[in-house]
């Protein structure tokens, strides 16, 4: 057997085949094709769509997005700045906690936030295709080219083969049960309904969180020129599927909302969705394997409440497109200046990329998983959640010390290790701007 990658092996067609078009995979994406990396990205939607999510891209996912030279993009979108949350349970005072960096969170429509940042990845160069599903993989096998199965928005098959696989699929992803990385969900079943809301009379200042036995609303207002637009999302405990909350979900939101002390001047109104989501738990065995790397939701997600799900999709992209082009991420916006782009073939440096990727990815976001973690170990266990959400009331700062461990460190989460560059792959010469 031949084990020199790119003798013998075969053609490819591409440097990489990005599955999936949220933040996680048009970031990669982007960043690759920035590099001069021959780049295709597929989604079976098609853009601008919507998504169950609470919609608030934390501060520090905003300076991350300052930093990659993508936030004029999605500030052209008319995101709602937020200065903090409300914590409060169902019934009783609340804590009020502020953002206190540079930066305030971004109540973002995943409609135009998510259409943005494809935007920019075709400008950067990237072949994308809309309505094009993948079906099927083979890309555990680091000798080999990832080969996938796609189907066309017509039906009909195509077969494509990559250098390296992203799998940027989100919660239960294909790419990852493909080559064998899934692991069977664990823990507690939740499910989410999300609505758009349009009313006026709730501060539009602050998200609202309201936690109660089971049970948790996300409120927060969204971008729009009116000003009317919010973003209402249940979560409840002990259900694997949202039909059984479709029938009273919209009812029960309204009531917590109340029960929250959230004033309507006028009713408000459902105008989109509901978008359904569940359960959340999807561990994975690793990150990569063979010519497969995973990035955002697909790479491990296991609860929306912190509301770290987009910089975690843009932190692993940043990762991964600094891992496997072996150079410090490319800022501004365009294809790579240098756009004579080498032709796609297997690199033996690839395989070593990929360990870098999942080493720095695991160091880099060590801090927030285990934050996360604490978070919801505390809120299931009924004395545990009613003792710190008491703290969160009576202790002054505390609630903003908890807002800014969840969405505010971007000294610390942004900081992630360099990873020990590969031998180099086909780059092309650019204008490095370290991410760190
Ligand atoms: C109820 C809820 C509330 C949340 N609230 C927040 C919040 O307030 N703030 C926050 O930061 N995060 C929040 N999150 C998490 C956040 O939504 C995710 O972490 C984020 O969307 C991950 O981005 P991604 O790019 O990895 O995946 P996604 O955004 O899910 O994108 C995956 C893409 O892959 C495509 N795809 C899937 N399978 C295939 C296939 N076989 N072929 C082709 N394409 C495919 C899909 O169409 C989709 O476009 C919330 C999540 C939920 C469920």
């Amino acid at each position: 057997m031949n084990r020199t990658p790119g003798v013998g092996s075969g053609g490819v067609d591409l440097d990489a085949l990005v599955v999936g078009g949220g933040p996680a995979g048009s970031v990669t994406a982007l960043l690759l094709a920035r590099a001069g990396w021959q780049v295709e990205l597929v989604d079976r939607g098609t853009f601008p769509r919507g998504k169950a999510c609470g919609e608030c891209l934390n501060p520090a996912g905003v300076a991350l997005l300052r930093e990659l030279h993508l936030l004029d993009p999605v500030l052209a979108t008319d995101p709602a700045p937020l200065e903090g949350w409300e914590i409060s349970p169902l019934s009783e005072a609340t804590a009020r906690g502020r953002f206190s960096g540079p930066d305030r969170a971004l109540g973002i429509q995943r409609r135009t936030f998510d259409h943005a940042l494809l935007q920019e990845a075709r400008a950067a160069g990237v072949q994308v295709r809309e309505g094009t599903t993948l079906v099927e993989a083979h890309a555990g096998d680091p000798w080999k080219p990832a080969q996938v199965q796609l189907r066309l928005a017509g039906g009909e098959h195509e077969e494509r083969r990559a250098r390296i696989l992203v799998g940027a699929d989100g919660l239960r992803s294909r790419v990852a049960g493909a080559v064998g990385l899934a692991l069977p969900p664990r823990g507690p079943t939740r499910a989410s309904l999300t609505w758009r809301v349009a009313g006026r009379g709730p501060s539009r200042s602050r998200g609202r969180l309201l936690l109660g036995q089971g049970c948790t609303v996300g409120f927060a207002p969204v971008g729009n020129p009116m000003g009317i637009l919010w973003n209402l999302t249940l979560v409840l405990t002990g259900l694997e599927r949202t039909g059984g909350l479709r029938d009273d979900g919209w009812e029960q939101a309204l009531e917590a909302l109340d029960e929250g002390g959230v004033r309507w001047a006028s009713e408000p109104r459902i105008v989109e969705g509901p978008w359904g989501s569940g359960s959340f738990h999807r561990p994975v065995r690793d990150v990569t394997r063979g010519r497969t790397l995973l990035v955002g939701d697909a790479a491990g997600y296991f609860d929306p409440l912190t509301g770290q799900g987009i910089f975690r999709a843009l932190r692993s992209a940043g990762v991964a497109a600094r891992a496997l082009t072996g150079q410090a991420v490319r800022v501004g916006s365009g294809p790579s200046p240098s756009t004579e782009r080498l032709p796609p073939r297997l690199h033996p440096g690839d395989v070593h990329s990929l360990q870098n990727y999942a080493s720095a990815l695991s160091q880099g976001l060590r801090w927030s998983r285990r934050l996360q973690k604490t978070i919801d170990a505390t809120l299931a266990r009924k004395t545990a959640r009613r003792i710190s959400l008491s703290a969160l009331r009576a202790v002054p700062g505390a609630a903003s010390a908890l807002i800014r461990l969840t969405g505010d460190r971007p000294g610390t989460l942004l900081r992630v290790p360099s990873p020990v560059l590969p031998e180099s792959g086909p780059t092309a010469e650019g204008h490095p701007a370290d991410l760190h």
